[in-house]
């Protein structure tokens, strides 16, 4: 019931998947109701770039965030492993235009959090509850919401031998984000990519961080991590996109072929729906926790 950040300050390096460029990151905490923002370390000025939906610029293949001129891409998968596992405030300092690969899954990320270890903040965490159902359709593709137990499930259907109908249901807790979840790869058609290569995009990209198919079979020496991974990773993606909430979703979400742009479409659709959502903070009946609620000074400094 209480706001996160992280026990100690996280430092990590990884290619950026476009540039094929080394990127630093440092995660530091962050005080109660600062939210996850991430600071631009490489510009002049250090612009930071609030992780909300209304900060989205792009969503061409992975999701871009801007704040003027400042840009950052590809937050999607590390987004989905600070909420996954329960990350409320944090300030995440990147150098470079775009957030590193890793292993195109958010595995290496959610280890290095477990590793650091988060801590408690004095103050209740707010959730975005939803109260009646909403949905969103466009074509054959839908997005909805219901009240009820936290969880996604999401459908696909690829015209691919391997892949073919899949669907998968997971809690949103942090134990099955973890081991259902995070360790799900991007995947992509050697087609593609040998396309975005020759346009200078993708240079990053190889198989030690997306699994590749090509018209019969996966490139990948390894194979699949799971049956359904690439299923497991469009709920990682939308967990990414939902984090863009700004607060922990409360309800049981349902997605049939979507993608970052759609998955922001119903974000915004739901955001206007104002009577179909409230927020909600867990009552303060313990009187020490009370207490503490109101001893905490509603905006603190950020840590850095
Ligand atoms: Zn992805």
């Amino acid at each position: 019931m209480w706001q996160k950040t992280l026990a100690q300050t996280l430092h990590f390096e990884g290619i950026g998947l476009h540039g094929g460029k080394p990127v630093k990151v440092t995660i530091y905490p962050a005080a109660a109701n600062q939210g996850l923002r991430f600071v631009r370390a490489d510009l002049p000025g250090r612009p930071q770039i609030k992780a909300h939906f209304t900060r989205v610029a792009d969503t061409t293949r992975a999701t871009t965030l801007a704040e003027g001129e400042a840009t950052l891409t590809t937050v999607e998968h590390f987004l989905a492993a600070l909420g996954g596992l329960g990350v409320d405030n944090a300030l995440i300092s990147v150098e470079g235009p775009e957030m590193p690969i890793m292993d195109g899954s958010a595995a290496p990320l959610t280890r290095l959090l477990t590793e650091t270890g988060l801590r408690s903040l004095p103050w209740p965490r707010a959730h975005f509850l939803v109260q009646r159902p909403v949905e969103l359709r466009e074509g054959d593709r839908w997005m909805r919401v219901s009240p009820g137990e936290p969880r996604i499930t999401y459908f696909i259907d690829f015209p691919h031998p391997l892949i073919g109908r899949q669907k998968f249901t997971a809690p949103l807790r942090a134990e099955s984000f973890r081991g259902e979840i995070a360790p799900a790869r991007t995947f992509g058609f050697l087609q593609e990519v040998e396309h975005l290569q020759s346009k200078g995009l993708a240079l990053g990209g190889s198989l030690d961080n997306a699994v590749v198919l090509d018209d019969s079979q996966v490139l990948n020496p390894e194979g699949f991590r799971f049956p359904e991974e690439c299923v497991r990773h469009k709920i990682l993606d939308a967990m990414g996109d939902l984090v863009l909430l700004g607060l922990p979703l409360l309800g049981r979400v349902e997605v049939a072929l979507g993608s970052h742009a759609f998955h922001l479409r119903f974000l915004e659709h739901l955001v206007s729906q104002g009577s179909a959502w409230r927020v909600w903070v867990p009552s303060m009946r313990d009187r020490e926790k009370r207490q503490s609620f109101f001893q905490t000074p509603l905006w603190e400094p950020a840590t850095a």
